[in-house]
């Protein structure tokens, strides 16, 4: 198990395990906000924060909202919106640097063909 947290520590995140690539993606949203994101099930991912500790985002297409701390500001995750979604993102930027840095990091053009650049 891995846990990370936002800044100020309002909104937890615990995965079981560590991904075996991170993604970098160049789309509208996440160039502004530079995550690094891991992908899992959302029944493997657990959240912790007290009600109304998360802000959500959602834009688009409204397929996902992304989520960040109300206090601090750090996008920590984002959640499918369809209720049979099974994939979220996880922003591997709230965890422990010595943790990450040795996973693969891969460049994603989310912001044209929707492939790997890299
Ligand atoms: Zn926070």
């Amino acid at each position: 198990m891995l846990t990370g947290s936002c800044h100020c520590g309002a909104v937890q995140i615990q995965v079981p395990r560590k991904p075996r690539r991170l993604t970098s993606c160049n789309c509208s949203i996440c160039q502004r906000h530079a995550g690094l994101w891991g992908y899992y099930e959302p029944s493997q991912v657990k959240i912790i924060a007290r009600k109304g500790a998360v802000d959500r985002y959602v834009w688009g297409d409204k397929c996902l909202s992304l989520c960040r701390c109300a206090k601090c500001g750090c996008v920590t995750h984002w959640l499918p919106i369809a209720p049979d979604g099974n994939r979220m993102g996880v922003n591997f930027r709230n965890f422990d640097p010595s943790a990450i840095e040795t996973i693969r990091i891969r460049r994603f053009d989310g912001a044209k063909t929707w492939k790997f650049l890299d």
